[in-house]
C-alpha cells in the first residue's frame, strides 16, 4: 500500500485520530483527538515521541463531517503524501462481522441495521465512513469490530436466559474492547508464548471496564454483555446490575428509557459511587471516606468477576493487566491480586510498583502481567492487511 495509513476512533464526545507509516508492520506516527466534538470541539495533536504539536479551538459547533475533513486535512499534510486507507474503530459489528471489512455502501446499510443495538455509539462511528465514501470514494476504507474477538465465544456463554426468539432478533452477549484484547493476545503470545497456549485472563480498566476470559489467545467469555454497561464498576457506568432495579425505578419514580440510560452510563459507577468522581487517580489520591468505598467496590466486584471467569476457564495460568488503571495503578493491583492470593497469586511488589511488564513474584502459581493496550496499532495492523488482500 502506498502513503500513510489514517486510525479514526469516533466517540460520543470525541474523536481520536492517529497516523502510521506502513512497512512490514506499521509504525506509529503524530496522532490527536478533537474532543467536545457536538460543542466546542478543541483539537489536540502530538507528534509520535508525545510532544503536542498543535492546538486548536473552534469557535462554534461544527458539522461532524467538517471535524473529519480537518482531521484529514492534518494528516494529508505530516507526510506530504495522500493517505494510502483509513481505518474506524467501530464499536458493534453484530453478530455477522467477525473480521474487519472493507467499507461500502452495502456494508453502511448493514451498519445502520446494527444502530438499535449500540444506538449512544454506532451512529457516531457510521458517521466518518459515510462522509468519506461520498466525499472520497477512492480512499480504501476498512472497519474494525469491538466485538468481533469475541465471536469465538460459545453460544452456550453468549446466551441470556430469555425465550429463544429474542436471541434471533440479537439479544445476546457480544462483549467489547475486542480490538483491545486482540492486541494483548497478541504481545502476549510475544511476551509468554508458554502461557499464552493456557488459559489466561485479561482485564481492560480503563473509564469503560471488562474482563476477558481467552483459551489459547481466543475470547471464551467476557463480561460485558449485550451493551457496554454490563460486568465491572466503571468510571461513570454501573456494571452488572439486577434487572429489578429498572423495573423499580420505572415503577417508583415513573423513570423512562432516557432517564435510565443516563443514570446507568453517565452517573453511575464510580463518580456515582464515590460523589466525587469518575477517575481512578482523583480518588485514589483523595482522603475521603467515600472515594476509598469506591476503590473497595470496584476491586470487591473486579475480583468476584474474576472467580466467575476463571471458572469458565477452568483455571487460571495468567493474568493480565491493561488500560489506565491496569497498566498504572500498583495499587488497585495490588488490592486484586491480594483478593487472589488464595488461588496461588503472588505479586513482586517492587515489579509491581514499577509497573514491570511481568510482576509476579517467581512462586506465584499464576503469572501476573502489565502489558499496554495499543487499539490504534491493531486497527492499522488490520487495514494493512486487508487493503493488500483486496
Ligand atoms: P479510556 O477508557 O477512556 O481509554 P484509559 O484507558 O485512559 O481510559 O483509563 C482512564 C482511567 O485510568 C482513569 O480512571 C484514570 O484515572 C486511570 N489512571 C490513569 N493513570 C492512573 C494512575 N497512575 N493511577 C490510577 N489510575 C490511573
Amino acid at each position: 500500500m502506498k502513503g500513510p495509513i489514517l486510525t479514526l476512533n469516533a466517540g460520543s464526545s470525541s474523536l481520536k485520530f492517529a497516523l502510521f507509516e506502513t512497512g512490514a508492520t506499521p509504525i506509529a506516527g503524530p496522532k490527536g483527538i478533537i474532543d467536545e466534538t457536538f460543542s466546542t470541539p478543541h483539537m489536540v495533536t502530538v507528534d509520535s515521541a508525545g510532544r503536542q504539536t498543535s492546538e486548536r479551538y473552534f469557535p462554534k459547533v461544527m458539522p461532524f463531517p467538517e471535524l473529519v475533513r480537518e482531521v484529514i486535512d492534518w494528516a494529508d499534510k505530516q507526510y506530504g503524501t495522500t493517505l494510502g486507507a483509513v481505518g474506524h474503530r467501530v464499536v458493534h459489528g453484530g453478530s455477522q462481522f467477525t473480521t474487519p471489512q472493507v467499507v461500502s455502501e452495502k456494508l453502511l446499510a448493514d451498519l445502520d441495521a446494527l444502530v438499535a443495538l449500540a444506538p449512544l455509539h454506532e451512529p457516531h462511528n457510521i458517521a466518518p465512513m459515510r462522509y468519506l465514501l461520498e466525499c472520497n470514494p477512492n480512499l480504501p476504507q476498512i472497519a474494525c469490530f469491538d466485538t468481533s474477538f469475541h465471536r469465538t465465544m460459545s453460544d452456550t456463554a453468549a446466551r441470556f436466559a430469555l425465550p429463544l426468539r429474542f436471541e434471533e432478533d440479537g439479544v445476546r452477549r457480544y462483549g467489547f474492547h475486542g480490538l483491545s484484547y486482540e492486541y494483548i493476545a497478541e504481545r502476549f503470545r510475544e511476551i509468554a508464548p508458554e502461557l499464552a497456549t493456557g488459559r489466561a485472563i485479561a482485564a481492560h480498566l480503563g473509564n469503560g471496564a471488562s474482563l476477558c476470559a481467552m483459551k489459547d489467545g481466543r475470547s471464551i467469555d467476557t463480561s460485558m454483555g449485550f451493551s457496554a454497561l454490563d460486568g465491572l464498576v466503571m468510571g461513570t457506568r454501573c456494571g452488572n446490575l439486577d434487572p429489578g432495579v429498572i423495573l423499580y425505578f420505572m415503577r417508583r419514580y415513573g423513570m423512562g428509557a432516557a432517564q435510565i440510560e443516563s443514570l446507568l452510563y453517565s452517573r453511575s459507577g464510580l463518580l456515582g459511587l464515590s460523589g466525587l468522581s469518575p477517575d481512578m487517580r482523583t480518588l485514589s489520591q483523595s482522603k475521603e471516606a467515600a472515594a476509598k468505598d469506591a476503590i473497595a467496590a470496584f476491586v470487591f466486584r473486579l475480583v468476584r468477576e474474576i472467580g466467575a471467569h476463571i471458572a469458565s476457564l477452568g483455571g487460571l495460568d495468567a493474568l493480565i493487566f491493561t488500560a489506565g488503571i491496569g497498566e498504572h495503578s500498583p495499587e488497585i493491583r495490588k488490592m486484586t491480586c491480594e483478593r487472589l492470593r488464595w488461588l496461588g497469586l503472588a505479586l513482586d511488589d517492587s515489579a509491581n510498583a514499577r509497573n514491570d511488564q511481568r510482576i509476579s513474584s517467581p512462586d506465584s502459581r499464576v503469572g501476573i502481567f502489565v502489558i499496554p493496550t495499543n487499539e490504534e496499532y491493531m486497527i492499522a495492523k488490520h487495514v494493512a492487511l486487508a487493503v493488500d488482500a483486496v
